[in-house]
């Protein structure tokens, strides 16, 4: 099923695009939760973490990869958090897998 992401990907609507791949997009979050938070999407639609296969383990290294390099880029040197909500009790809202990253203010635990 199409969701907004796909719709970013195709650049139906826009957003502030990071980086760019063959395999996956970075772009900041709309309703950002802190300094720097961006995305990590895969171009291949992925609904959720339970949906990845065998297959895919090479693209979510790729992904966690990509968080890190442009987590560097963007000034967390110091630190910053990587999250990948997965369904409801995940809180989940976009069912296009996706990494959550989050820098430049000091996080809490347990979260929310
Ligand atoms: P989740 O709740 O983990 O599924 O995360 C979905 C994220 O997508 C939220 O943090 C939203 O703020 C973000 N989001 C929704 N629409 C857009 C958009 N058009 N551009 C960028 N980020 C978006």
């Amino acid at each position: 099923m199409e969701t907004l992401f796909t719709k970013i990907i195709n650049r139906e609507i826009p957003a502030r695009i990071l980086y760019e791949d063959d395999q996956v997009l970075a772009f900041h979050d709309i309703a950002p939760q802190a300094p720097v938070h961006f995305l990590v999407i895969p171009k291949k639609p992925i609904a959720t973490l339970n949906d990845v296969t065998e297959e895919d383990k090479g693209l979510l290294g790729h992904i966690l990869f990509t968080a890190q390099r442009l987590a560097k880029e963007q000034g967390c040197e110091d630190g910053f958090r990587v999250v990948m909500n997965t369904n409801e009790n995940g809180g989940q809202t976009v069912y296009h897998i996706h990494m959550h990253v989050l820098g430049k203010r000091q996080m809490t635990w347990p979260p929310g």
